[in-house]
């Protein structure tokens, strides 16, 4: 075949060699802790490839050790997950946490600066605030619409300028939907780099997730994800992905290998099985929340949308940022009914279909109240400059008829007189 197939039609088969399972067309879930060499002398060149003390000769891979090194199903299925972004290469891990702590731990050292976007997922922020400082790691934090200019300034004000290591983004921002840009990131990070010593970028892609944004080809380093988000997609895994160049991968697996946070193989096998369908359910998150998102855009009860399909030519620099970097609108949207927490309440009480959950990415519906839920965290300063208030919900769009979501809503929202 001449044509390269999409990786829509590779999620099936790419990497599996069913002679190897005895035909088997599935790849079986290789529930084993470590794998029989065939000689000493095959076990010694395992070793030496694994550990890196010798390059493999032409045609020689990586032989299976030890599940906590290498196992099939975590192979595979990171060969597959390099196909969407066109990687080089791919870690998972047992949650997305461990996949952005082992980055984070693998590029920073005592003294050295990191820059990050805010807000940051809540358990990014307490890491990188309560944990990487014990380790005497400085923190300079920029906020969503902040020029370059002034970030830059802001670094360079700071007197740790030449200790800059690594930037750390999450775009969209959750739950605000607002957007940084990569490219303009990778920039920051080039004009700080200096012969000895490079600037990585690394950005969260977990909101838009591998089909809908693809950092990599915007200048980042590393894209992390929560696994447990778009990727699994049926609210019944947590885990894990980093993918980069081979030389930072060899870096983020080396630690992987000793922090041993890398992914079971059953997680391995069932993230095999939801990235089959994740073109066709990224495809319907995107749809239904379009179609929600108009509807919610006109009631009465709803005071203001939160979602990358209503930025335009007003909104100036976001709207300029979406059309480089995001490939729809997304399936998150946040949104503030009229009033405060009692009628944010009332509406999350009386979901039906919708469940009242945190986390997001899942084929069902899921809704939550920042302020006193996922952020209640952040400081009361930075939540009301970010509008993260006590009116907002946050809605994660499943792929259910969107009639059904929207007949949810509407009843909710109705239920919000009473
Ligand atoms: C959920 C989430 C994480 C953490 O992932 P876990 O799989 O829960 O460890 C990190 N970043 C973002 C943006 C998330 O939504």
């Amino acid at each position: 075949m001449t044509k390269k197939l999409k990786p829509e039609s590779l999620m099936m088969s790419y990497g599996y060699k069913p002679a190897l399972s005895e035909g088997a067309i599935k790849c079986p879930i290789f529930q084993t802790s470590t794998f029989v060499f065939q000689s000493a002398e095959e076990g010694k060149a395992f070793f030496e490839v694994a550990y890196g003390l010798r390059q493999p000769h032409k045609g020689e891979e990586l032989g299976l050790i030890y599940s906590r090194i290498n196992n099939p199903d975590l192979e595979i299925l990171e060969n597959r997950l390099t196909l969407w972004e066109e990687a080089d290469e791919c870690a998972v891990f047992e949650s997305g946490m461990s996949a952005i702590t082992t980055v984070l731990l693998e590029f920073l050292k005592p003294d050295d600066l990191l820059l990050i976007s805010g807000p940051l997922y809540g358990g990014s922020d307490h890491f990188i605030n309560k944990i990487l400082t014990k380790f005497n790691i400085h923190v300079l934090a920029f906020k969503v619409g902040q020029s370059k200019e002034d970030i830059i300034k802001m670094v360079n004000d700071s007197g740790l300028a030449h200790k800059l290591a690594l930037i750390y983004i999450e775009t969209p921002a959750n739950p605000t939907n607002d957007l940084i840009d990569i490219g303009g990131s990778k920039e920051i990070a080039k004009l700080f780099s200096t012969s000895e010593k490079e600037v990585y970028l690394a950005v969260d892609n977990t909101y838009l997730g591998p089909i809908w944004q693809h950092p990599l080809r915007h200048g980042a380093d590393l894209v992390l994800y929560s696994a447990t988000k778009y990727i699994g997609g049926h609210s019944d895994v947590i885990a894990g992905a980093c993918l980069g160049n081979k030389g930072l991968m060899r870096r983020v697996k080396g630690l992987r290998t000793f922090l041993g946070n890398m992914a079971s193989p059953n997680t391995g096998w069932l993230l095999m099985r939801s990235l089959e369908t994740l073109k066709v359910r990224m495809d319907t998150h995107a749809y239904n929340a379009n179609k929600v998102a108009q509807f919610l855009n006109h009631h009465p009860r709803v005071e203001k949308v939160y979602f990358l399909g209503n930025l335009t030519e007003k909104d100036g620099e976001q709207f300029a940022i979406k059309n480089k970097q995001c490939l729809t609108n997304g399936g998150m949207i946040s949104f503030d009914v009229k009033g405060l927490e009692k009628e944010a309440f009332k509406f999350l009480n009386a979901l039906k279909l919708i469940k009242l959950a945190v986390s997001l990415g899942s084929t069902e519906s899921l809704a939550e109240h920042p302020a006193t839920m996922t952020h209640i965290d952040v400081d009361d300063t930075l939540k009301k400059e970010l509008s993260i208030t006590e009116k907002m919900i946050r809605l994660s769009v499943g792929i259910e008829n969107y009639e059904d979501i929207i007949d949810d809503i509407t009843q909710a929202l109705d239920s919000i007189g009473n």
